[in-house]
């Protein structure tokens, strides 16, 4: 068996290992006779993995114990619909920075609910960069401050975090959670997709600080008040049983790496390679800020458009897959999340090299 060189976006690739000891426990928890999806998620096998899961999530990221972890459905498409009718508690309006297509689709929802107050936008330069704090017309009425930590598409990333007072700050961290250490108390609310650093698509997690819990005015319905879910520690319903199993997994094979901060070394190592040759590339480019560039999804383009189908039939035959830009921008994209080893980068490096020199 040959497992491909995958750069997909999301879902992602998983590390290894995680998938071979899930194939191992696929028909046989641990003894239980049973698998993990065959399980009532009430039983106490289960509530055993749902509880490992969350302590070594909170152990990771080192979430303070007035944050409640929840463990939903929905992705984060639904986050950007349960946080302002959750969040706005009255207030009206909410403030966004638009940094690309995930931000524009979350100030897209609020509408529904309130207003999204745009304080900053880098629609200016084709959202290339991240506006930098002090060009942000904060109000200090909002009901919180959102943004986008790591923008999947435009392959814009925040390596800095906001300050916003006494205002609460939302980040979506779908794309870079986990890829780095995080001050988790700076935030009133994080979320994120799994299907990226945490584990299959189907669950999203949300971490919301306490005292944001159950202001919802007027209060949503059951199944989208943040309160229904942590009083009822993720189970009102039936949780997403085997993707909370997977994270599980993929939280202990980030706690053997060494953890956060360890993983965040890899990362900027990883990420340096590839900008450093894009950037002494006469053929290929990345359009990003070098700032503001993504440790996670390095977009970039090749010199001559009508040779992307030939790049990535090339790299299809290496072995190299899910390469293709996002249809919005078009060129390539490299998503190198925490499951890539340096291996990969390097092999793609070395494919676009002999790319360059064939066609430079
Ligand atoms: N935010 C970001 C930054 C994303 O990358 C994505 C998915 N690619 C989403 C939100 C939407 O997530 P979902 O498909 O889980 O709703």
């Amino acid at each position: 068996m040959t497992r491909a060189i995958n750069f997909s976006a999301g879902p992602a690739a998983l590390p290894a290992e995680v998938l071979q000891q899930a194939a191992a426990e696929m028909l046989d928890w641990q003894g239980s006779g049973q698998s993990v999806m065959e399980m009532s998620h009430r039983g106490k096998e289960f509530m055993a993995i749902a509880a490992a899961a969350e302590a070594d999530l909170r152990e990771l990221m080192a979430i303070p114990a007035n944050y409640k972890v929840l463990f939903l459905q929905g992705g984060a498409s639904l986050q950007f619909e349960m946080i302002p009718m959750n969040l706005l508690a009255g207030k009206g309006s909410a403030d966004f920075v638009n940094t690309g297509e995930w931000a524009k689709k979350a100030i897209k929802a609020v509408k529904h609910f309130g207003k999204a107050n745009v304080v900053a936008s880098a629609e200016d330069s084709n959202f290339n960069y991240a506006p930098k704090q002090d060009t942000w017309k904060l109000d200090p009425n909002a009901a919180y401050v959102h943004y986008t930590a790591n923008e999947t598409i435009g392959g814009v990333e925040f390596h800095w975090v906001p300050e916003t007072g006494n205002v609460p700050l939302v980040c979506d961290m779908s794309s870079n959670i986990l890829s780095k250490p995080v001050d988790v108390s700076k935030y009133g609310l994080i979320y994120a997709g799994a299907q990226k650093n945490i584990g299959p698509a189907g669950l999203t997690i949300v971490i919301i600080r306490d005292d944001l819990i159950g202001k919802g005015n007027p209060a949503p319905s059951a199944m989208l008040d943040y309160k229904t879910h942590a009083d009822n520690d993720s189970m009102y319903n039936t949780p997403p049983t085997y993707g909370i199993y997977i994270a599980g997994l993929v939280f202990q094979w980030l706690k053997k790496q060494g953890g956060l901060a360890a993983i965040e070394q890899k990362n900027i190592a990883k990420a340096r390679l590839l900008y450093d040759f894009l950037d002494q590339s006469a053929f290929f480019k990345n359009p990003v800020r070098k700032e503001d560039r993504s440790r996670m999804n390095i977009p970039f383009t090749l010199a001559n458009a009508e040779l992307d189908d030939e790049f990535l039939k090339g790299a299809k035959a290496r072995g190299m897959v899910q390469l293709k830009g996002h249809r919005s921008v078009g060129g390539m994209r490299a998503s190198i999340y925490n499951a890539m080893p340096i291996e990969g980068v390097q092999a793609l490096i070395d494919y676009m090299k002999e790319f360059e020199t064939q066609h430079g």
